[in-house]
């Protein structure tokens, strides 16, 4: 039985006020749902949430790291720095990440890899674009992005991992998977990870990400294959995070 996971990806919203009264309220009211229940802040922010949640039950994570360990790259952070801080989860491959900052599927695999040699728990992010979609090349595009992952870990670099469904036209665009569209996909990701010779394919969590809403997450979450949620929009009003978490209870 696969425990389900609800992760909250702020992107770049919040300031110290905001978020104290969203993690103040998240901490009060977690310890009593039965998903496990991650929030990621902007990088200024992590420390406030560490201080803030330590000792509950939430968990907390980074929205991207940079694929190398250190040196000269301006304006990026380590898996190490993450690390330092007691951060346990990080995304990976959001589409935000590689549309809007161009993280190529090799990249993407890089920063994979830095975050399952520094010990964090990757989220990786996967999903195809409407055209892609509209072109009947989802399958196709998920298995790429994730064989790129593959090629450089292999199947044991999966192990501690989270993977998040994600289709593009689905992120921030009020547009959701049906029930029926995500649980295709997660089967077909679950299915690839087992002909690639992963073990633990029906192990591994699989969130749905994209729009997802208190009035849509129950339907959704009762998928077989879908394991929570990765929630965007809704991650910053506390009633509906904590609905959307109720949801994978
Ligand atoms: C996301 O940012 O990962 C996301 C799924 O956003 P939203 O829930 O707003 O669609």
């Amino acid at each position: 039985m696969r425990k389900k996971l609800v992760a909250g990806n702020w992107k770049m919203h919040g300031s110290l006020r905001q978020n104290e009264a969203l993690l103040q309220r998240l901490r009060a009211e977690a310890g009593a749902l039965s998903c496990e229940v991650v929030v990621c802040p902007p990088f200024p922010y992590l420390a406030q949430a560490q201080a803030l949640l330590e000792g509950s039950a939430v968990a907390w994570g980074a929205q991207s790291l940079s694929e190398f360990p250190q040196g000269a790259h301006t304006g990026e952070v380590s898996a190490g720095m993450l690390c330092d801080l007691g951060c346990r989860y990080v995304l990976v491959g959001h589409s935000e990440r590689r549309s809007l900052y161009g993280e190529s599927d090799s990249v993407v695999a890089g920063k994979f890899e830095a975050a399952v040699r520094a010990g964090l728990v990757p989220v990786l992010c996967v999903g195809e674009t409407l055209s892609e979609r509209e072109s009947g090349v989802t399958g196709d595009v998920v298995r790429r992005q994730l064989d790129a992952v593959l090629d450089r870990v292999g199947v044991a670099g999966l192990a501690s991992a989270v993977l998040a469904y994600e289709p593009v036209w689905a992120i921030g665009t009020g547009m959701t998977a049906t029930p029926e569209q995500a649980q295709a996909v997660h089967a077909l990701i679950r299915s690839h990870l087992a002909a690639c010779g992963f073990e633990a394919a029906s192990a591994i969590r699989i969130l749905y990400g994209g729009s997802v809403k208190p009035q849509n997450a129950v339907e959704l979450f009762g998928q077989p294959d879908v394991d929570g949620g990765l929630i965007g929009g809704a991650a910053l009003v506390a009633d509906d995070f904590l609905a959307i978490c109720q949801a994978a209870n």
